[in-house]
């Protein structure tokens, strides 16, 4: 038993054979404990998503580890990922990826669906709640604002009380003021409900939430800042981005 939810060894991952292919993960080591919340910083192309979806189990490295809630993804059918990333693991994107078609508490039950369980609507109207859009529940995608949006596609992520949460950039398309929002939401979830976030972003003040920030260079760690400010981490990323490739 370890306090670790998610841990990954040696995670590399390669895109394409030969001499075209890219290394987008370069023996990545990481371990995120219980109930913290990371923000992964990093240039443009520097392996975040990639590092997201494989400590998700969306993608597989091509060498490595990756363990989540103490299994080893390791060696698991699709079968038995799916099912696992269905249970213990949220998703939240830059664009929501609501069904434009659905209502907002028919796209929050839509994971409990996928489960073969039959949501209760009092289950859904709480999720709804909790990130204060009790009163939308009728509301399909177009008519709410992307900061609505985003907190109907958080609530979607939570609605089967996932141990891990995973945003890639979750505030990216959002106005400073719900994007604050978003993320007293998700510290919240770190903080009283003992859930682990993981959360790629640009934004320092993002970043600055979390209680810890790791930094990302060509598919590699390069450093971390814990307890960080804002100020703190825009120093940090403005070293990064003039570093000579
Ligand atoms: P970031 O999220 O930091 O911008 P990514 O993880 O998306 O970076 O990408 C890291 C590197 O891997 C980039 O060079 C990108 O072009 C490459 N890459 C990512 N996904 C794929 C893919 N499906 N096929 C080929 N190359 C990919
Ligand atoms: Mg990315």
């Amino acid at each position: 038993m370890t306090d670790d939810a998610i841990r990954l060894r040696s995670v590399s991952r390669r895109f394409g054979a030969g001499g075209t292919s890219v290394t987008a993960l370069d023996g990545v080591s990481l371990a995120f404990a219980r109930g913290t919340f990371t923000a992964v910083m990093g240039p443009s192309g520097s392996g975040k998503s990639t590092l997201l979806q494989c400590a998700a189990g969306l993608d597989r490295p091509t060498s490595g580890s990756v363990t989540l809630g103490g299994t080893e993804l390791t060696g698991l059918s699709e079968t038995r990922l799916t099912l696992l990333r269905r249970e213990r693991v949220g998703f939240v994107f830059q664009a929501f990826n609501l069904l434009p078609s659905l209502t907002a508490e028919q796209n929050v039950a839509l994971p409990l669906r996928l489960a073969g369980r039959r949501p209760k609507r009092t289950e859904v109207r709480e999720a709804l709640r909790r990130v204060g859009l009790g009163d939308r529940a009728r509301h399909r995608p177009a008519e709410m604002s992307g900061g609505q949006q985003q907190r109907v596609a958080l609530a979607r992520a939570l609605i089967t009380r996932p141990e891990v949460l995973f945003g890639d950039e979750p505030t990216g398309a959002l106005d400073t003021h719900t994007g604050r929002q978003v993320l007293t939401l998700l510290r919240g979830m770190a903080d009283g409900e003992g859930r682990t976030i993981v959360m790629v972003t640009h934004d320092p003040v993002a970043a600055s939430y979390a209680d810890r920030v790791v930094f990302l260079v060509d598919g590699r760690v390069n450093g971390e800042l814990a307890g960080a400010s804002a100020e703190d981490i825009a120093a940090r990323m403005a070293g990064l981005e003039t570093a000579p490739c």
